[in-house]
């Protein structure tokens, strides 16, 4: 992205020609457009960047993955659109991902699944895996994704890229479909960590089209990028103790050559992981339900049945989302239900709470955290037999939304099939500078 800054109009028109090119000689499914045989979506003439289909992009179809959504075509850009545009970069393709952003292996999709780059038979991770796979294989220079719970992170860690997941508030979400209302991040992936920073820059900032934007100062960080600071770096025993061997051998070498940069590393727990899963899967599926009772068949997308109201609603919804999607609006209208909404959904913010505070105690010492991305590399088709394993997956991640802090994921390490694998670096909430800062340590 660096480098693409500095091309002249014609060589980023004769980049966008080689790139659509390359596309159409590929076949991981990185792009709907790829799954569908469409022509890559086209619009201006600017850097081309892989947009997740869940960004609205204005004249562009959007779908989340989802057949429910078919047909519609946005009014608008998101905000983070209209920032790219005004930097001379440009929305380029439709990445893949899962239905509505539930998901961590991005075949969920009402269009197929993504393949992982560095082996066909693996996941690329989810949500954003189109947005990742499309710049681990080099068919897109950098890409925009969502993270909810770690679709920025986890299908960047799979692929062997960059991803990062700002402090809430920090990307407006005005135009970008909602999951999660209170964990949802726009976030930047790319090849290195300078990129992510100028994407980020790029992206970032106070915006009154949304009500959940933060007001706060805003200092750009790509050009105050340094690597020769010294900082505290926390690791989290008990959530290292729980990753597959290649993820430790990975985080011991991480361990290994930050200490060797300078840094201090001290030792920390937190938490029981499974107290996390259960707070994230119960606030996030509540908003989701609430979030996506707009998709009725009278606003948006596909409408099917036609003997009456409720048959319309009936219909619609049950051909338009797929089982996962069903599953969650259904856990998220039961948390919400009177009767559980006390035993479930307050117990839930009060954990949430909890898991702010334990990482404000962390932050009192550290400047940053060091933690796995996911427990295993990137894990074969159908490794997942159930929803619930998948979910486990997510112990990592999913905390850090809970919290509303920045963090970064990047490869550190290939496991002994040639995996990538992935570490983040966690910071405090507004600080991404030190986390950009931390992490070219680990380049
Ligand atoms: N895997 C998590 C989920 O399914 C996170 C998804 C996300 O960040 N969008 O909810």
């Amino acid at each position: 992205l660096k480098e693409a800054l500095l091309l002249t109009n014609d060589e980023i028109n004769k980049l966008r020609n080689e790139l659509t090119d390359k596309i159409k000689n590929n076949s991981i499914g990185a792009y709907v457009e790829q799954l569908t045989n469409t022509d890559i979506n086209i619009s201006g003439s600017g850097i081309p960047i892989a947009i997740k289909d869940i960004i609205n992009v204005k004249d562009w179809s959007i779908t989340c993955g989802s057949n429910i959504l078919k047909g519609y075509v946005s009014p608008y850009d998101a905000t983070v659109i209209t920032n790219l545009r005004k930097a001379g970069l440009s929305p380029f393709g439709r990445a893949n991902m899962d239905e509505f952003a539930m998901g961590s292996t991005t075949d969920t999709s009402c269009y197929g699944k993504t393949l992982n780059p560095y082996d066909n038979e693996k996941t690329a991770g989810g949500s954003s895996g189109g947005s990742a796979a499309a710049v681990a294989d080099g068919i897109a220079v950098a890409a925009l994704g969502t993270d909810t719970g770690g679709s920025v992170r986890q299908p960047a860690a799979y692929c062997g890229v960059v991803g990062m997941k700002p402090t809430y508030g920090r990307v407006s979400r005005y135009g970008i479909t909602a999951y999660s209302s209170s964990l949802d991040q726009c976030g930047p992936i790319t090849q290195n960590v300078e990129d992510a920073a100028i994407l980020y820059d790029i992206i970032s900032g106070h915006d009154p089209m949304d009500s959940t934007s933060a007001d706060v100062e805003y200092e750009a960080v790509a050009a105050k990028l340094d690597s020769n600071r010294k900082l505290t770096i926390a690791v989290i025993d008990n959530f290292v103790s729980q990753a597959s061997p290649a993820i430790q051998k990975g985080f011991e070498k991480a361990v290994k050559v930050l200490e060797e940069a300078g840094h201090k590393i001290i030792h920390k727990n937190m938490l029981d992981t499974d107290k996390i899963v259960s707070t994230y899967y119960i606030i996030a599926t509540a908003e989701a339900s609430a979030n996506l009772a707009r998709f009725d068949g009278v606003r948006f997308g596909n409408r099917k049945g036609d003997a009456g109201l409720k048959d319309m609603y009936t219909q619609t919804k049950s051909q338009g989302f797929g089982p996962e999607v069903q599953k969650r609006i259904m856990l998220g209208s039961f948390v919400l239900s009177s009767g559980y909404y006390d035993a479930y959904y307050i117990k839930a913010q009060k954990v949430r709470h909890l898991i702010k505070d334990e990482y404000s105690a962390i932050f009192d010492e550290a400047d940053l955290i060091l933690s796995p991305v996911a427990p295993t590399t990137a894990p074969k088709f159908g490794s997942f037999k159930t929803s619930l394993e998948m979910y486990l997956s997510d112990i990592y991640t999913i905390s850090v939304n809970l919290a509303g802090l920045p963090a970064i994921s990047l490869p550190v390490d290939k496991d002994e099939d040639g995996m990538p694998v992935g570490l983040q670096l966690i910071g405090k909430a507004y600080d991404e500078q030190t986390v950009f800062d931390g992490a070219l340590s680990l380049e």
